[in-house]
């Protein structure tokens, strides 16, 4: 086992990744180092969170794990890139899963958990860690398995078809695609974080899930500025047009050389390796290659197809954001108003756009992020998450500068994504409710000594008196369910208690609690009447925000019972009797929601 940090470590671990993946050969761009906290490592790696176990079950072998803390490699920034190097694999799988797990960590302010393991190997070295398989089975597909606490990469041969990029035959690791990563961890991370995002509430929650994912691994590669550099020039600077300009012009018999064509700008095409081999992700490349249509959410349910029409509204923003702030850039290079060449930019303009486009996905990036924890605890929809982005954002900056949430806001509208029961789209109506209930003031003794602990709990590094608080927290939301949105027929339950940290424009620390009550009605019929249909269990509860003074600020609640929680009942049976339609089942298996409805099965193809 790793041992300790000391003195004498590095403060950081830098290493070598392909920034896509190795389709797109060794070109300056496609190389990057990326820079993660550094902790002790064990072969494998083996670190204090993650874990990489190199097997394959398919071939049943293992391949020896690297060991990333020898002095050779530690010294050359790790391995150098290879596709026929596992070891490179597997410094590749850990340091993006530990660089994606790093930007979540700075943006919310406190360290990332997995959801709790509830395997019976208790005993293993590696029980509540994330077990991470570069080459788990030889299958067109990576996912994350919450039983198993794991990622699973396949590796597979590319069509002898219609291979795209890859060679005919050729092997394909997703282990190798930095997005596919990306995605995968953003999977993992996210389930820790909302545990019931998961669950088949309605077709914006596995959407929210695939298209969340996307949203990370898109942003994190525009935050890379070496690897904007190229896509800078062959853009003209913008960077959000569909099709790259040929290096050269072609000449007037149609182009001959590579240089003379132009191609899918690569950043708007998520995983173009596997994309390609497998013939799939369209769904993400058409969302953002064609016009807005408030519409098409009324008629696209396949989680990835939906999850895209979310990622296209966050990308929308970026790039209206980047464009605003880049507009004077622009001006000062072109006066007199001439249309920009493309790879005819200047080397200094090039690079303070490629800054500029850094900086901005990195703050969406983290917008996207911290809205997380202002989102209910259950049935997430993407009109809840825009008033989780409005309401998080506005508590850390109340003024909205460059235009961040004006544009999220509109890239929303213009999608058709609208919040149940929001008249307006102007700030003050699309942020929560402020909470209005009288019990949840610091006056109350009962209340106040409760967030006394709460905020000595804060301060604690080790999470030993986490149940007692939790057992605290509920007891007390007992006394105030009304209040708060919650059920009295059916027991309250504290799912988590975190710190919530911003830093204010002005410098100083805000700190708040976030904390999220859940209740649970088990085995609802699938159809009323008919309990040999099947059943599923129904949650309801509230994300609640505490300030220092003990003040719930916010009860963003999704009712388990009266008029609202009905409605929502009705919602999530139809939900699941068309989902059951689908999988055509035949007649004597009931549908169970929680089986038939995993990762492995909705998430394939990633
Ligand atoms: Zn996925």
């Amino acid at each position: 086992m790793p041992r300790a940090r000391s003195a004498s470590d590095p403060p950081d671990r830098i290493l070598r990744v392909y920034a896509f993946d190795p389709s797109r050969g060794a070109r300056l761009e496609n190389h990057l180092t990326i820079r993660i906290p550094y902790e002790k490592l064990a072969k494998g790696p083996v670190g204090k969170k993650v874990v990489v176990i190199d097997y394959d079950a398919t071939n049943r072998c293992y391949y020896e794990g690297v060991n990333l803390d020898a002095t050779a490699v530690l010294g050359q920034n790790g391995l150098a890139p290879s596709e026929s190097d596992p070891q490179f694999h597997q410094q590749m799988v850990y340091a993006v899963v530990m660089d994606t797990i790093r930007r979540f960590e700075l943006a919310l302010g406190r360290p990332v958990r997995w959801r709790p393991d509830h395997s019976p190997a208790t005993d293993s070295p590696f029980h509540s860690m994330l077990k991470v398989y570069p080459h788990a089975m030889q299958e067109a597909n990576a996912f994350y398995d919450p039983s198993q606490h794991a990622l699973l990469f396949g590796y597979f041969q590319a069509s002898e078809v219609e291979a795209g990029v890859n060679l005919p035959g050729q092997l394909v690791f997703t282990c190798l695609s930095h997005d596919i990563i990306v995605h995968e961890s953003t999977h993992a991370i996210l389930d820790g974080i909302r545990g019931h995002f998961n669950d088949p509430t309605g077709p914006d929650a596995p959407a929210f899930h695939e298209g969340f994912a996307d949203i990370v691994a898109l942003l994190q590669h525009f935050s890379f500025k070496d690897s904007l550099l190229d896509t800078i020039q062959r853009t003209g600077g913008l960077i959000h047009r569909k099709q790259l300009a040929p290096t050269v012009a072609a000449a007037k018999t149609g182009p001959m050389i590579q240089a003379e064509i132009g191609e899918d700008n690569p950043i708007v095409d998520l995983a173009r390796q596997f994309g390609e081999a497998m013939g799939n992700r369209k769904a993400l490349r058409s969302a953002l290659g064609t016009a807005p249509d408030p519409r098409l959410l009324e008629r696209t349910f396949e989680p990835h197809e939906r999850g895209a029409i979310l990622v296209a509204a966050v990308f929308d923003a970026f790039f209206t954001v980047y464009v605003n702030r880049t507009r004077d850039l622009i001006r000062m290079a072109y006066p007199d108003g001439r249309d920009i060449v493309p790879n005819f930019l200047h080397a200094d303009l090039a690079n303070r756009l490629a800054d500029e486009a850094a900086k901005t996905a990195y703050r969406i990036q983290s917008i996207c992020l911290r809205a997380l924890d202002y989102c209910p605890p259950v049935d997430i929809t993407f009109g809840d998450y825009l008033r989780a982005l409005v309401t998080s954002d506005r508590d850390a900056a109340s003024e909205d500068g460059v235009g961040y949430r004006a544009a999220l806001i509109n890239a929303f509208r213009a999608r058709g994504i609208r919040p149940a029961g929001v008249l307006s789209y102007n700030e003050d109506a699309l942020s929560w409710d402020p909470y209005q209930g009288a019990s949840a003031t610091a006056s109350n003794p009962d209340f106040s000594k409760l967030w006394k602990d709460l905020n000595a709990y804060e301060d604690e590094p080790d999470r030993e008196n986490e149940q007692q608080l939790y057992e605290r927290l509920w007891g007390k939301a007992d006394t105030f369910r009304i209040e708060l949105g919650l059920s009295l027929t059916f027991p309250v339950q504290a799912k988590s208690i975190n710190p919530l940290h911003r830093v204010q424009p002005d410098g100083s620390l805000r700190r708040q609690i976030v904390a999220e009550l859940l209740q649970k009605q088990d085995e609802v019929p699938l159809v009323s009447e008919d309990p040999g249909a099947g059943t599923f269990v129904f949650r309801g509860g509230t994300t609640l925000i505490i300030n220092r003074q003990g003040e719930v600020r916010f009860s963003i609640s999704k009712p388990i019972d009266g008029p609202a929680g009905e409605e929502r009942r009705q919602q999530q049976r139809d939900y699941l009797s068309r989902m059951a339609a689908s999988f055509a089942l035949a007649p004597y298996v009931a549908f169970n929601p929680e089986r038939d409805l995993s990762f492995r099965g909705i998430h394939r193809g990633y």
